[in-house]
């Protein structure tokens, strides 16, 4: 069977991604869910309004009722289902992908993403033609839903305390890199009384001003506003506004690792409790959680499995090295939103600049590299790899084999989409992560 189903819903270019496909698929999802209320929205992408014609049309043939969101950011759906009740929700997203691509992020009753084992129950229904077709008086209907953004911002007025924002009002430099954080951040932070400067915030699917992924490399104007204008923190999204980066007053890019080390310590000084987070996740959060009596929880690497880990354990935040953090209090998806205005208001309430913050963070050094190996092989090597390495450490083969040691461990995956395996070492100093990296990758060449 074609598995269509990424770590979190389905991306392609036109010649995949089209309106025939969207149809079908969402189609297919209807029937999945069994009818109810599912909420709609996109991002500004140039083909986002032609496919979410198509995408309403699957729904409502299945006999699902559409709730039309528009263009917003992913975490007001998927906080939207959840305030709603809704049966499930479908943002039109390829994330950070270059503009030419789009793709559909499935949500369940919980706001939860579709995983790719969850997606294959919906890919069978789509390959064995078996979508529901609903009787011509029990089709769908379709509303408009124009208040689901401004619920969702409240949300996120409530979830932090404005005051300690109002009285220091920073100044801080956003970089909306003409994606749907544009149609939040700018006038929320300017609310909280901070003195806010916008780079790319006009909301534009081709994004003629930065690529959307909040790489260092992508970033360079931000950082060089930060410090041209004296600002206390500069903060970029991606496209749909789940994941989120900062910028110090230095101009220095914060790794997403550390942004979500200095949450979890914010989280856990609120409530203790367990942080959940991927087998592929820095040391420095094992040792925040365990400074501030709490305790971590590992998951595979996937935005669906922090979440619903997240659910079960009643988790305090959970989050991943590439800037995504969840907080379970306002829903169950990454918010780059409430990411940013705990984080100011961490530094208005400690009276100290976020570069000094992060040097609280405990420091790890990391070092990486690739084995290339044919896709049938991926499973044997892994399975060879763990017997070999038994007794070297505490394993965990959730999702690859890692190995911890005890200030250092080192992760072999097999790469989703490439005929490779990735291999990745973190300790202490640099050194010693580039030792490891080298044994265990002369390990994992023997096995190819
Ligand atoms: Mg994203």
């Amino acid at each position: 069977m074609v598995k269509y189903f990424g770590t979190y819903g389905i991306r392609g270019k036109l010649d995949t991604m089209n309106p025939e496909f969207a149809l079908r698929m969402c189609s297919a999802f209807g029937t999945y869910l069994k009818g109810g209320r599912v909420l709609v929205g996109r991002d500004a992408r140039l083909s986002g309004e032609m496919l979410e014609h198509a995408v309403i049309a699957g729904l409502v043939s299945s006999g699902c009722s559409v709730l039309q969101l528009g263009v917003v950011p992913l975490p007001a759906v998927e906080f939207g289902v959840r305030k709603l009740s809704a049966a499930g929700g479908v943002m039109i997203t390829a994330s950070h992908n270059p503009p030419e691509w789009n793709g559909l992020k499935f949500a369940d009753a919980d706001g939860i993403g579709i995983s790719r084992e969850e997606g294959e129950r919906i890919e069978k229904i789509f390959e064995n033609g078996n979508s529901k077709t609903a009787e011509w008086n029990r089709l769908g209907k379709v509303e408009q839903c124009p208040f689901a953004l401004e619920e969702y911002t409240d949300a996120l007025r409530k979830a932090v305390e404005k005051r300690h924002i109002l009285k220091e009002s920073p100044k801080v430099v956003l970089d909306c890199g003409n994606g749907t954080a544009s149609l939040i951040a700018p006038k929320l932070l300017k609310e909280f009384g901070c003195r806010v400067t916008t780079l790319n915030g006009q909301i534009d699917g081709s994004f003629p001003g930065r690529n959307s992924e909040p790489t260092p490399q992508n970033l360079q104007e931000l950082m060089k506003t930060v410090v041209a204008l004296k600002a206390d923190l500069g903060i970029a999204w991606d496209g749909d506004a789940d994941r989120v980066i900062f910028i110090d007053e230095k101009g220095g890019y914060i790794y997403g690792d550390k942004s979500f080390a200095l949450s979890a310590d914010i989280a856990l000084r609120e409530r203790k409790g367990t942080v959940v987070t991927t087998v592929a996740t820095s040391n420095a959060i094992a040792e925040i959680a365990k400074e501030r009596g709490g305790s971590v929880e590992y998951v595979k690497v996937g935005g669906p499995y922090l979440s619903r880990r997240a659910k079960e354990l009643n988790a305090v935040i959970a989050g991943e090295e590439a800037g995504g953090v969840l907080w379970p209090e306002i829903h169950l998806g990454k918010d780059g939103f409430l990411t940013a205005l705990k984080i100011i208001e961490r530094i208005c309430r400690d009276g100290r600049p976020l570069s000094s913050l992060m040097a609280d963070i405990p420091e790890y050094y990391n070092s990486k590299t690739k084995v290339e190996c044919s896709a049938e092989k991926k499973l044997s090597i892994l399975k060879k790899f763990k017997e070999k390495v038994k007794g070297e450490g505490k394993i965990n083969d959730i999702d690859g084999v890692r190995i911890d040691f005890d200030d250092s461990w080192v992760i072999v995956r097999a790469s989703g989409t490439e005929n490779l395996m990735r291999i990745f070492a973190e300790s202490k100093s640099q050194k010693k992560a580039d030792e490891i990296l080298r044994k265990y990758k002369r390990i994992v060449k023997s096995l190819t």
